[in-house]
């Protein structure tokens, strides 16, 4: 390829980063624009009040290519660790607490797919005794914890399978290495609330079709570029809600049963289940941050709401929240003229009370000592949703000349694959169908793909929360 060839990447996030860098490494002219002033805070969390870092799993049931990403990715951070000295992933472990004191059928899927990976040994199954030996034998036992099945009358508690292979990644620190090491190989960064808010794809019509040129920014400037990254088609926005609380160092007790060495990520699909025995969200804990924060996030579930009235409202407060507003002219994705859009920050300071609900029954169960403690922030947490939860990675076939690629659809599990998703993306952007990637087939644009995952349901849903 011509070594000139421009990008303009919309976005320094998780997908941004990992893309440039790996554009970056092939010859290509990149620059990447975001509206935050990530050259000042450094993605520093305490710049909004939150707590970045998200959990790590290999865990993905059926999803195999999930699951070899994910093993690619984890043997990148493990590297990434050694060179730069820093913990950006933290191999704590993650429990995978089931509804009940049995295994669930994800967990006996999951299992199998391990196994057929050469990987069961890394997964102890809390109830099998030889699992058990086996964490003991590798220092695992302390995590396999154990936790009481509320109002079950034979004392009995929940099944729970501990992932040696999981953990959690301090995703600011780790977006910061990523920028720093884009902008060392030589990427460019426009950064701000006007230098680098991308409003719009500058658009020139051939023939009958359109190609995107570049970016204008909110400032008015034209940014030219013979290749646009945009981050934001064919998707939903829904937020998903989290919740902190704070322990004091001086509280010994707590600050050591909470700390990485001694506490897995846990994972619970929360019952109550729907009437086809679904579970209806799940809802999970990191262990504590060297500032003392635990942080509690839940997400619901999206299905359609059944009629029936009683069932109908439990399963509503339990479902992942969306916020419909109105969308501009011309937005092919948009339904009666609006699209999910995340709320600003300061309108996502609440979190709905179902959620809070959810995270009091967690906290009951499996952070007792939190029991009626005040929280310490919460957050509404914005995910983009694709239409399967598999990430959009393709050319838009609307723009003539391959000038617009796409690349995003985190659907709430991407930031795991920061070192490794770019040179996945960065192999179908140079080589379309040629692409070599194992991934190809599962990230493509999907332009006949019905709306599921409930971006079927729409702005009359009772999802919505957003006041238009
Ligand atoms: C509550 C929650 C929990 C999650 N937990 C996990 C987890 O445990 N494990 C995991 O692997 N993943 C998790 N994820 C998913 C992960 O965070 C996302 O998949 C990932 O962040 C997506 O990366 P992105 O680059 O698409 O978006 P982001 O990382 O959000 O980055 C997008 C960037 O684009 C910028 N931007 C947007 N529009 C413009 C514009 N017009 N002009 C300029 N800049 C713009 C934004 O400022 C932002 O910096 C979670 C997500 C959420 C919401």
């Amino acid at each position: 390829m011509s070594e000139t060839k421009s990008v303009a990447v919309v976005g320094a996030g998780i997908f941004g980063l990992s893309l440039a860098v790996a554009l970056r490494d092939k010859g290509y002219l990149v620059t990447v624009f975001d509206r935050h002033a990530y050259d000042e805070t450094q993605y520093d969390p305490a710049a909004d009040e939150n707590v970045q870092a998200a959990s790590f799993r290999a865990s993905y049931g059926t999803k195999l290519h999930y699951q070899r990403l994910a093993l690619e990715s984890r043997q990148e951070w493990i590297a990434i660790n050694k060179s730069s000295g820093i913990d950006l992933f933290v191999p704590s472990g993650m429990l995978r607490v089931q509804p009940s004191d049995e295994l669930g059928a994800l967990e006996k899927e999951t299992l199998a797919n391990m196994e057929r990976d050469g990987i069961r040994e890394t997964q102890f199954v809390k109830s099998l005794a030889e699992d058990r030996k086996r964490a003991k034998a590798q220092g695992w036992e302390g995590k396999l914890l154990e936790f009481p099945i509320p109002d079950s009358t034979d004392a009995g508690t929940y099944e729970a399978v501990l992932d040696s292979l999981g953990g959690f990644m301090r995703c600011s620190h780790a977006c910061l290495y990523f920028q720093q090491l884009a902008a060392s190989k030589g990427v460019g960064f426009v950064f701000g609330n006007q230098r680098g808010d991308v409003e719009s794809i500058v658009e020139e019509a051939v023939g009958d079709k359109k190609k995107a040129v570049g970016v204008k920014t909110k400032d008015g400037i034209i940014h030219k570029a013979d290749l646009v990254l945009d981050l934001s088609t064919h998707l939903e926005s829904s937020g998903g809600s989290l919740a902190t609380f704070k322990i004091d160092k001086d509280n010994k007790a707590l600050w050591d049963k909470y700390s990485p060495e001694n506490f897995p990520v846990i994972t619970w699909k929360s019952t109550p289940r729907n009437k086809t025995g679904k579970d209806t969200g799940s809802v999970y804990v990191l262990p504590r941050t060297p500032d003392g924060l635990v942080k509690i996030g839940f997400r619901g579930i999206k299905v359609r709401p059944e009629s029936s009235c009683g069932l109908f409202f439990s399963l509503i407060l339990r479902q992942q929240f969306t916020n419909f507003q109105p969308a501009p002219e011309g937005v092919p994705f948009a339904q009666d003229g609006k699209w999910s859009i995340p709320m600003s920050p300061r309108d996502s300071c609440t979190i709905p009370e179902a959620a809070v609900d959810s995270i009091w029954q967690f906290v009951k169960i499996f952070l007792p000592e939190f029991d009626q403690v005040p929280f310490h922030s919460t957050k509404l947490c914005w995910y983009t949703d694709s239409l399967d939860n598999s990430f959009v990675i393709d050319y838009v076939p609307t723009y003539t000349g391959n000038s617009l690629f796409v690349c995003t659809g985190g659907s709430g599990h991407g930031a795991k694959f920061l070192p490794v998703l770019g040179k996945h993306a960065a192999d179908i952007l140079q080589n379309g169908d040629k692409a070599t990637s194992f991934l190809r087939p599962f990230w493509r644009w999907r332009p006949d793909a019905p709306r599921r995952n409930g971006l079927e349901d729409g702005p009359d849903c009772p999802r919505n929360i957003g006041q238009t």
